[in-house]
């Protein structure tokens, strides 16, 4: 799975997944990430991503041109098998559990971080897949909103995690609402006592309560 990042901070992306379980999955050759700079694709002294909006009112929108020319030279176009183009936006469709496991599937995404006011609607209208939102809350930008993604979905890809049963009988997955309670050693804390029947050995009981225990 390769997951591509359109932002005007790509150090946020790669230092992010640079660690712990993208960067394992990364080295297994199970995802790879690849974060571009927009202002690499402008054509103007300043380097300009940005401006005013038509009709006036505070703050800047981001500008189609960069978008367009970043996602043209780097051929990810929307509508394609198997891949996917995507805007973040806090009025997109919610991302979730759902989501990430149909995204599991493809081949590449891409993502489209906004910043400042937002991005010229006409991004939305003609360049992407889709319009995404990570929750009903509005962030400085969309690179938070791409690594809960490329996180959440890279652990449904084979290969990014050391146990794939992990994933299975987790929180949100599909008929799971939350995942059975874990404990780990020592068994009393502060005579805060592990479950009797997680000690018992028995783990056709175990996994009964487990059952029990799961919503
Ligand atoms: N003015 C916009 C509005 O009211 O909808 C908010 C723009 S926000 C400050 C800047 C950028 O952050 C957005 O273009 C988007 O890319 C990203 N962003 C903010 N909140 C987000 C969310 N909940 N989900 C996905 N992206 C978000």
């Amino acid at each position: 799975m390769k997951f591509n990042v359109t932002t005007i901070f790509p150090d946020l992306i790669t230092s992010y997944c640079n660690e712990s379980i993208l960067r394992r999955g990364q080295e297994a050759g199970a995802i790879s990430v690849n974060a571009i700079n927009l202002r690499d694709y402008t054509e103007d002294k300043h380097n300009t991503v940005d401006d005013t909006p038509y009709g006036g009112g505070p703050g800047m929108v981001m500008k189609v041109e960069p978008i367009q020319k970043a996602l043209s030279e780097n051929k990810w176009k929307k509508g394609e098998k198997k891949k996917r183009v995507v805007l973040l936006s806090p009025r997109g469709r919610q991302f979730d559990q759902r989501v990430a496991e149909e995204w599991s599937d493809l081949e590449e995404i891409t993502f489209i971080c906004g910043r400042y006011e937002g991005v010229d609607q006409r991004v939305a209208d003609h360049l992407v897949d889709e319009e995404v939102s990570i929750g009903p809350y509005v962030l400085a930008g969309g690179e938070l909103g791409a690594l809960v993604m490329i996180e959440a979905v890279s652990r449904l890809v084979p290969g990014v995690l050391g146990n794939a049963e992990s994933i299975v009988e987790e929180t949100h997955a599909e008929n799971i609402k939350s995942e059975y309670p874990q404990y780990t050693k020592p068994a009393d804390v502060n005579g805060w006592a592990v479950p009797e029947i997680l000690l018992s050995g028995d783990h056709a009981k175990i996994a009964e309560w487990r059952k029990e225990q799961s919503v």
